[in-house]
């Protein structure tokens, strides 16, 4: 089916940023349920922000110009290619039900405050996930040159640890498939935290370069030093930019491209993920910098003029409309689109008043980072990454663990022949991989405060890594969607729509119009179940034309066992959280017995997935 899309990327190198416009087969994931998880009432991070950027990225018409896929989402096994079995079967049973009897595990885990339990957790993480590892498959096979995924980019994820909003580390999973055909991936970071994640997943080792641009100092993580710069074979191969408050368009380019440019220069990488977390954004909820929507999206530019096939992903991101605003534009870029600075009408339109233009303007904030203090940085990053290079095959053949050398033929020409009719290829054993990341090798904390003054850096006050992202909240912030409240009251009237489209009990716990603090209605379970988005329409043939990694997916929503013709539980929407909870709890109890351990086993799940959710369970 897909023979017609072997042709390979025939984009040129080019170390001159910004013109590359050649056509570019472009790979965009989206799972339509992924707006109607909510966090917990009041959340910062609000999953519908991918939906809005969708219904903008369709009602631009940019779908003419991409291929649109429903990606299987990532199995338990998948994620325990990074993640401890343990973690990940908590992450699977724990619900807002029975979290109670987890107190330790939640402990544990850090799964409370920032990252709480909310319903359809998992079913979220796998979405998030799979659309990460099906853009890294794709991109294997050269189905595609950009793959797209704006539910991806959870860099705070660690082994067996939840952290800064992030449950499952979709990154590490997507960079390790890519490991399978690539010799050297570049992880490019350009959220306002850094993705201490990704970087300590892969800090040991030279077949991953990460780089990672952030907020440092007094701000969440409390990680990515300009001195922390990896371990072992991976000495020099986790390169840090740390950054201070208000960084413009102009000063974070002048920064960002001779990095990338050296990184591109000794590295070479053969395949690029680029993290674009929009709270980097001018306004941001929780950022601190000041950056404009053309300023985010010169990155995005720049990195694809390279011509180096690339994993697109999003992340942070707190104001919603104006991270659906510049991933939007950034889907445009990608695709070579030109787009009106006029917003097309949209589902949610009302979110952009009051000049419903594609523009995220910065504001007048000082920038903290001297000329000075950023040449300082740079020029000691770019001498860093002059030591690199590309790894010989001796080399990562002598890193222990290493995935690529216990990767056997066979699993390859699996991937390679039978992808297309097999949705569970991602799966090939690759057990050793979980192990790439070594913690005992980065715990080095030897105080090198010289070093550091030397170099600007202050030092953090208590150098305890801050385990709560929301602890820096944006005195600066634009102001919350008072809009949103008005949207989610239109949405409330539409909700019997919405009902049968549940896959699940996602979100439908959360009240709809709770978020009195600022405004920032969390809508997202009010949403009409399948709005009118040109996306459902256009992904459904298109998807089903090609050989989508499972084919099956593109077109059938995955369905709960529960969810079909059940209504949700509507009415929290218009309760209290206390009320909600009481309305719901006996349906969920019911819903819960036949749930359990076979609750994704839904239609689209082929045999090893079904298979293991029951050997699981
Ligand atoms: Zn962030």
């Amino acid at each position: 089916m897909d023979s017609d899309h072997m042709a390979p990327s025939t984009g040129a190198h080019s170390l001159v940023g910004g013109t590359a416009s050649q056509p570019k087969k472009v790979a965009y994931f989206y799972d339509s349920d992924v707006g109607n998880y909510a966090y917990v009432a009041g959340h910062p991070m609000k999953p519908h922000r991918i939906r809005m950027a969708h219904s903008l990225i369709m009602n631009y018409g940019l779908y003419t110009k991409m291929e649109i896929y429903r990606a299987k989402p990532a199995s338990k096994y998948e994620m325990t290619q990074f993640h401890t079995d343990e973690y990940i079967d908590f992450l699977h049973k724990v619900t807002p039900d029975n979290m109670d009897s987890f107190a330790k595990e939640q402990s544990k885990y850090n799964v409370g405050d920032d990252c709480p339990v909310f319903d359809g957790l998992f079913e979220f993480c796998g979405i998030s996930a799979g659309g990460t590892m099906e853009g890294a498959a794709r991109l294997n096979r050269g189905k595609c040159d950009v793959a797209v995924n704006w539910a991806g980019g959870l860099h705070h994820a660690k082994k067996s640890e939840a952290s800064g909003f992030c449950y499952v580390n979709d990154i590490v999973l997507g960079i390790i498939e890519l490991l399978r055909y690539k010799q050297r991936v570049l992880y490019i970071d350009i959220d306002v935290h850094h993705g201490d994640g990704v970087e300590e997943a892969f800090y040991t080792t030279d077949r991953v370069m990460t780089v990672s641009f952030h907020k440092y100092g007094e701000y969440f993580p409390g990680t990515g030093e300009l001195r922390d710069i990896g371990v072992g074979a991976g000495k020099n191969y986790s390169v840090n930019f740390p950054l201070r408050d208000g960084i413009d368009d102009e000063a974070y380019r002048a920064m960002f491209e001779p990095t990338i440019e050296a990184v591109m220069t000794h590295y070479g990488p053969e395949a690029i993920v680029l993290q674009c977390g929009g709270d980097s954004l001018s306004g941001d909820r929780l950022g601190c910098f000041n950056l404009s929507m053309a300023g985010h999206a010169n990155c995005v530019k720049y990195v694809k003029s390279f011509g180096v096939p690339v994993i697109v992903l999003g992340g942070g991101g707190y104001t919603m409309r104006n991270v659906a605003r510049t991933w939007a534009y950034e889907t445009g870029e990608l695709v070579g689109e030109q787009m009106s600075k006029q917003l097309p009408f949209n589902d949610y339109y009302e979110y952009f008043a009051p000049d419903y233009e594609l523009d995220v303007r910065p504001s007048n904030m000082e920038n903290a980072n001297s000329h000075d203090y950023l040449h300082k940085i740079k020029s000691t990053v770019i001498d860093n990454i002059r030591r690199t290079g590309r790894p010989s095959v001796e080399a990562f053949t002598n890193i222990p663990n290493n995935p690529l050398t216990r990767d056997d033929e066979d699993s390859d020409i699996d991937d390679d022949e039978d992808a297309d009719n097999n949705p569970d290829v991602r799966s090939t054993e690759r057990r050793q991989d979980r192990r790439i990341a070594n913690p005992a090798d980065y715990d080095d904390d030897s105080e090198d405060d010289e070093y550091r003054a030397s170099m600007g850096i202050r030092d953090q006050p208590g150098r305890d890594k801050s385990r709560n992202i929301t602890a820096h909240v944006n005195p600066d912030a634009a102001k919350p969607d008072a809009l949103d409240k008005l949207a989610g009251l239109d949405d409330l009237n539409d909700d019997s729509a919405l009902s049968t489209r549940q896959t699940s009990p996602a979100g439908s716990r959360t009240p709809a119009v709770a978020d009195e603090e600022d405004g920032d209605v969390d809508m997202d379970e009010a949403e009409p179940a399948e709005p009118a988005e040109p996306a459902e329409t256009a992904a459904a043939p298109e998807a089903g034309s090609t050989d989508s990694h499972s084919p099956s997916n593109n077109l059938t929503p995955p369905e709960s066992p529960t969810g079909a013709g059940v209504p949700a539980p509507d009415v929290e929407m218009e309760g209290t959280d206390e009320a909600a909870k009481a309305d719901v709890a006996e349906e969920k109890q019911a819903e819960e017995k036949q749930q359990g351990e076979a609750e994704r086993d839904s239609e689209n799940a082929k045999g090893e997935v079904r298979t293991e959710v029951a050997k699981d369970s």
